[in-house]
């Protein structure tokens, strides 16, 4: 379990065993996780969960803000961490698929102007990819 994760179940979103497994393992996770990994996970712990409910937990909690969906790689990759975790950017090592938090964000200072201001931007994606210790 993560320390300092204060968090809130989503108003309106009915408590299901499913939901709860997925909610658990995500806090105790300190990086984000794949659906795949959470489901491995749910199992490993001894509970019975299909795959395709994983996915709908995910989508469910991400509509409700509770969950920040990340795509990697051309989208090859998609992970999931909890939305109290805070903004953050990841790297992922293109040989074994490793993820790897980045310590900064570097769009801090990227302020983008438009003409007649208009987009009013409210937040960035950033990708980044290479090799990890591993596989350099
Ligand atoms: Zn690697
Ligand atoms: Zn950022």
């Amino acid at each position: 379990m993560r320390d300092g994760l204060n968090i809130k179940w989503p108003e309106g979103l009915k408590r299901t065993k499913a939901r709860e497994c997925v909610l658990s393992v995500l806090k105790d996770s300190n990086r984000p996780l794949s659906a795949m990994e959470i489901f491995e996970e749910i199992e490993g712990r001894g509970h019975t969960i299909w795959l395709s409910t994983v996915y709908r937990v995910l989508d469910a909690f991400e509509e409700k803000g509770l969950v920040i969906k990340t795509s990697l790689l051309n989208n090859e990759l998609t992970l999931y961490d909890l939305k109290a975790t805070g903004h953050r950017h990841y790297a992922v090592c293109v040989e074994c698929h490793k993820i790897v938090t980045m310590t900064n964000c570097p769009m801090k200072d990227f302020k983008p102007s438009f003409k007649d201001d208009e987009i009013e931007v409210i937040g960035h994606k950033v990708e980044v990819y290479g090799y990890c210790k591993d596989c350099r």
